[in-house]
């Protein structure tokens, strides 16, 4: 049975702010409190080391603290509203040299996406990006190790494939790949056997090729919107007329009423299951 991995996996990323810089020595020496210091020793060593000259007791002032939870399914983010439409961007074939632009245009535009990596691709120098996409709050999935013509290899390799880049993300952010993209979207029935997780496909608004400008990739994704559909971009080295695309092609859907999500969220929010022996580009 293929479900979704990681059913509740969540990562508790919590940051001491307050106190943290540009306290009062007052306020400073009041957080060293034995109690205290056991919680904040990891983030507040500078202020901590004063803890043994302090004779001050431990007063009221606690460290405050936000506590973020990122989350891939089935935990859908609050703000989701499950009346209006809901769309999963999606960005094939990194990490690379590229990738940080998108994840700008991302930040900047306050929406979640899902990144598809491929696992010869995370390297030292890109390793970043992929923790980056995940403390965005962004879903990082699977697109194979090679990129290679999927159809052509044995069980064994192609179990290897998705195995080899589910390891290298986990190594990175602790969580496996939820999903699974075919390189080419190109399938046959022995990689339904050997993959354990649920595929994706999309729609493809042809970001991958240089005869396709900015204004047509705008106008791709515009003209094809519906509710529940997964789009395909690509953020391979290069592809530099999608990262001039990405603003305003969230502008419009952002018009269009359309709430971003990733994958995971897709299926949550339309209360489905992915099925064995069936690729997705709409969830309804
Ligand atoms: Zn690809």
């Amino acid at each position: 049975m293929k479900k979704l991995k990681g059913a509740i996996i969540a990562l508790i990323l919590t940051a001491a702010l307050a106190g943290c810089g540009g306290t009062t020595p007052a306020a400073a020496t009041t957080t060293t409190a034995a109690t205290a210091a056991t919680e904040v020793t990891t983030t507040m060593a500078t202020t901590t080391t004063t803890a043994a000259t302090t004779t001050a007791p431990p007063e009221t002032t606690t460290e405050a603290t936000t506590t973020t939870v990122i989350s891939y399914s089935p935990i859908v983010r609050e703000e989701i509203d499950p009346e209006k439409p809901i769309i999963a961007l999606t960005f094939d074939d990194g990490p690379t040299d590229l990738t940080p632009q998108i994840l700008d245009i991302l930040e900047e535009k306050q929406v979640v996406a899902s990144f598809f990596l491929i696992g010869d691709n995370i390297n030292d120098d890109t390793a970043q990006y992929v923790i980056r996409e995940f403390e965005q709050g962004h879903e990082v999935d699977n697109h194979s190790k090679t990129h290679s013509q999927m159809p052509e290899m044995t069980f064994d390799e192609i179990a290897a494939e998705i195995q080899y880049t589910s390891d290298k993300v986990e190594e990175l952010i602790g969580i496996p790949t939820p999903f699974f993209r075919p390189p080419y979207i190109a399938t046959n029935d022995v990689m339904y056997e050997a993959i354990d997780i649920p595929f994706i496909t999309g729609y493809l608004p042809n970001d991958y090729m240089d005869t396709v400008d900015v204004e047509q990739r705008i106008e791709n994704v515009k003209k094809s919107a519906k509710d529940g559909l997964v789009i395909l971009l690509h953020d391979f080295s290069g592809n530099v007329m999608t990262v001039e695309a990405l603003p305003t092609i969230i502008d419009n859907l952002k018009a269009e009423g359309y709430q971003f999500v990733t994958v995971s969220e897709l299926f949550e929010v339309k209360g489905k299951t992915p099925e064995e022996g069936k690729a997705y580009t709409i969830v309804l």
